[in-house]
């Protein structure tokens, strides 16, 4: 019997778990994979994390991760123009992290406050709270929890909102593929969002000599961009990459009476700006506060107003940032115009950048 269920331990499902057993809570995180495991992602670790893992007592060791310090962003548009913008330094530097260690950095902390954790356990049915109990009963790997508050971060495939109905159906408009590859000698630190007639590619160095690759593209033009890739990084035919799709979902209402959604699951972003880790960490932080207060004797249902609410203002005003990078990506001709415009007027970009690396 605990008091929260968490389900996915993506750096949503362990931060919110870190959070809940640092209050106290009686805090069960239930994880498919047995870690470390990868994740398709551009690794890249936005500033705006630094505050949360601070309150995680986690900033030295995640620095004392391997990474890639990353001082300037690249924009290299269709035709090979190439436009840079400096990213901030010191205390507000952007690094990039393979998730492998990130992810189990958070969970070993979740692990050190006080919360169970079980990996390698597959949520796979659910019974809600009803007429004979108040409780969530949770079965995973042939086992059942019962707890009085769920929470749903298992990502954007999420399991728990399509056992809830509340799984919107995904465009499936785009696909990600991903990879790791030694370090070109001469990259630099920078990442680099590279525009082909395709799709794009991220690029980043990742530390230990990695560089993190990175493909979008719609299904159908995805073996023209792979194609540019093995020959541009001289990869073989034979490589194995990593992939998810989608890359849009509709957004779901992330408070339910003792329900929860959190990171992925309750709301995607556009990769392209390289935030969704940040909106991870910061939405398991919100919902475990609002897991405390229901636990203080708030009623569920007034928690779960609250809570949707803030977590809408959370992503409120940086939407419009989303919108803007996922219609320019979704047609990269325009984004490489956007970007001749953009020779003329840095300070456009500058200001874009500055909205997406806080
Ligand atoms: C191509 C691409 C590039 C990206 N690049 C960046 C970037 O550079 N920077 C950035 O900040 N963000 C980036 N993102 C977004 C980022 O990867 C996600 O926003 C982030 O991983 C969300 O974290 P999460 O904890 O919500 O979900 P996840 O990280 O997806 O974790 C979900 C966890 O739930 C587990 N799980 C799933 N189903 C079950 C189940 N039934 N039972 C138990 N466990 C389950 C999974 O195994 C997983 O560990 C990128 C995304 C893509 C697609």
């Amino acid at each position: 019997m605990f008091d929260v269920a968490i389900v996915g331990s993506g750096p949503a499902g362990s931060s919110c778990a870190a959070f809940c057993a640092k209050a106290g809570l009686r805090a069960l995180l239930l994880e498919r994979e047995i870690f470390p495991r990868e994740k398709v992602c551009g690794d890249c670790l936005n500033p705006a994390c630094w505050p949360i893992l601070r309150r995680l007592q986690l900033t030295e060791r995640v620095q004392i991760l391997p990474h890639g310090v990353l001082d300037r962003v690249e924009f290299i548009g269709i035709g090979g123009r190439t436009l840079a913008v400096t990213l901030p330094a010191g205390g507000k530097v952007e690094i990039a992290v393979k998730r492998s260690l990130f992810d189990q950095l958070i969970m070993r902390r979740a692990r050190e406050l006080g919360a169970t954790i079980c990996e390698g356990s597959t949520v796979t049915a659910l019974t809600a709270p009803g007429a004979a109990t108040q409780n969530w009963t949770i079965t995973a790997a042939a086992r059942t929890f019962e707890s009085r508050v769920l929470v749903a971060a298992d990502g954007r495939n999420s399991t728990i909102a399509r056992l809830c109905n509340l799984l919107p159906r995904g465009a499936k408009e785009r696909i990600a593929l991903q990879t790791r590859l030694p370090l070109p000698h001469d990259f630099g630190n920078r990442v680099v969002l590279q525009f082909l007639p395709e799709g794009y590619s991220g690029q980043a160095p990742v530390g230990d000599g990695e560089l993190n690759l990175c493909l979008v593209s719609v299904p159908r033009k995805m073996p023209a961009l792979r194609s540019w890739a093995e020959t541009r990084f001289g990869i073989s035919r034979e490589h194995s990459w990593r992939t998810i799709t989608p890359l849009t979902r509709a957004s779901i209402t992330a408070g339910h009476a003792s329900l929860f959604l959190v990171g992925d699951a309750a709301r995607v972003v556009e990769p392209f700006t390289g935030e969704g880790i940040y909106y991870a960490i910061a939405s398991g932080e919100l919902a475990a506060d609002a897991i405390v207060s229901q636990r203080n004797g708030r009623d569920a249902a007034g928690v779960a107003v609250a809570y949707s609410a803030a977590h809408a203002k959370l992503y409120c005003g940086r939407l419009w940032i989303n919108r803007l990078a996922r219609s320019a990506v979704l047609s990269p001709r325009v984004a490489s115009g956007l970007l001749e415009v953009a020779r003329f007027q840095p300070a456009m970009l500058r200001f874009l950048t500055a909205k997406i690396v806080r």
